[in-house]
């Protein structure tokens, strides 16, 4: 059998129960058939990127929705999430002074894994919502029955976003001279728009000097940016995975970098199985209950070459966790000799639910988890290689604190996110700053 359906005979975690195997059979047909939506050159280059993070060279900031919908596919959304990122990018590049290398959680986010499979509201119980890819957010039967059309939906959505990206970042939109552009709707109104405003205005007489010093580096006029989600559903993977002509080797092209999560991160189950055959940058989520032999173990199958910039680990142990948790973990692995690139997500270990019964975070528990990272990282001598976070361009009420001091009670007013609770424009930015300031001091 060919290498890359070997996951098949293994036990593949959080797939949905497709009502028709048939039909699934038929789309992945058809999707294999589909245009590659990223390149194997772009997602090499992207490795090597990731390969200086692993050295110590340069940092990722990846971020957007937890869960990317389908209605979302829009050049306001799309612009307005890339926004945010370039400005947090900016932030970053110009306060820490390090390379950014950014990676969107944006054109493939489409397919979510639940802790629980079914919902249950008011007595009436239906599956749970697995992202627009799998079924619908409604809660009705029709909308929650998942629906193997919807993997068509999601490649096409995918390349809408993508299209998008590479117009905003290619285009024009992302011209460091824009600083200021991006920030137009947001300055007056918000604490932190207006302490970019102040890092802008230093940006912007940083390039006339060089202007007037006759330089214009290329740089200056266009983004790299890059796409990832969670490799979750593998018909859709394995049907976007494609045999590169220069190298011969098989690269998912679904998006630049996937993931595995917390969830699906089984040494003998499907998903790492199949990661192992891909030759994209691959990140492993780690929770608080990994062990240093699971890390070491997850090592020897995705990264038996000890490449850097191949293997990234996404650790997220929560705030209360992360100083002993990530020690052990950081101390045995770099003791192996890997060279993986360690990234911090302080989203998922830090969600609860409030009185009112929303799925929320503490912005204060967010920046906490990202200080304990660097802790760890500054006393192991080891390189906190970026965040990874879940975030919208929109002025959002999904995370208590941060500049605007949401409290628990405001969180109906704009609660919009079809999975995890993100952190709106200003809480972002707030973090850009924040990380920066412990970049320079981890320095
Ligand atoms: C996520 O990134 O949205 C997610 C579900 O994360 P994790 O696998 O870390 O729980
Ligand atoms: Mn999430």
């Amino acid at each position: 059998m060919d290498l890359l359906d070997a996951w098949r005979t293994l036990p593949a975690a959080q797939q949905p129960e497709w009502p028709d195997p048939g039909q699934v059979l038929a789309v992945a047909e058809e999707l294999s058939k589909l245009p590659p939506l990223v390149f194997a050159g772009e997602c090499d280059r992207l490795r090597t990127q990731l390969a200086a993070v692993a050295r110590g060279e340069a940092f990722v900031l990846q971020g957007g929705d937890c869960a990317e919908t389908f209605s979302g596919a829009t050049a306001d959304d799309v612009r307005n999430k890339l926004k945010t990122l370039l400005q947090m990018s900016v932030v970053l590049t110009y306060a820490a002074s390090v390379p950014v290398v950014k990676i969107g959680r944006m054109a493939g986010q489409f397919a979510k894994p639940r802790s629980k499979p079914v919902e249950v509201r008011d007595g009436v119980e239906l599956p749970a919502y697995r992202g627009d890819m799998v079924n619908g957010f409604g809660f009705t039967p029709e909308e929650r029955a998942p629906d193997p059309g919807r993997l068509l939906r999601a490649y096409h959505a995918a390349a809408v976003t993508l299209n998008l990206c590479r117009a905003f970042t290619q285009g024009g939109y992302a011209d460091l001279r824009q600083v200021h552009a991006w920030n137009q709707d947001f300055v007056s109104s918000s604490p932190a728009g207006r302490r970019y405003e102040r890092l802008a205005g230093e940006i912007d007489r940083a390039l006339a000097f060089m202007n007037a010093a006759g330089a214009d580096p290329e740089e200056f006029h266009r983004v790299e940016l890059y796409s990832s989600h969670e490799a979750l559903l593998l018909d859709y993977e394995r049907a976007l995975t494609r045999i590169d002509s220069r190298s011969g080797l098989p690269y998912d092209v679904s998006g630049h970098f996937l993931w595995i999560g917390e969830r699906t991160r089984q040494l003998d189950g499907a998903h790492v199985e199949f990661m192992r055959h891909i030759r994209n940058p691959i990140g492993v989520k780690l929770g608080p209950t990994t062990t240093a032999e699971d890390a070491l173990a997850l090592i020897e199958l995705l990264d038996p070459q000890r490449e850097p910039g191949r293997l990234t680990f996404v650790v997220r142990m929560g705030a209360g966790r992360v100083r002993e948790a990530l020690p052990p973990l950081v101390e045995k692995v770099t003791a192996s000799g890997a060279r993986v690139a360690w990234i911090c997500d302080p989203m998922h270990g830090n969600t609860f639910e409030a009185p009112s019964g929303y799925k929320t975070r503490r912005f204060d528990d967010v920046l906490d988890e990202v200080a304990g990272f660097f802790d760890v990282h500054r006393s192991l001598g080891t390189h906190p290689g970026g965040v990874h976070i879940e975030f919208t361009g929109d002025d959002v009420t999904e995370c208590v604190g941060g500049g605007h001091e949401i409290v628990e009670d405001d969180l109906h007013q704009r609660y919009e996110t079809a999975c995890d609770p993100r952190l709106n424009r200003g809480q972002a930015l707030d973090l850009a700053f924040m990380v920066a300031e412990m970049y320079r001091t981890a320095k």
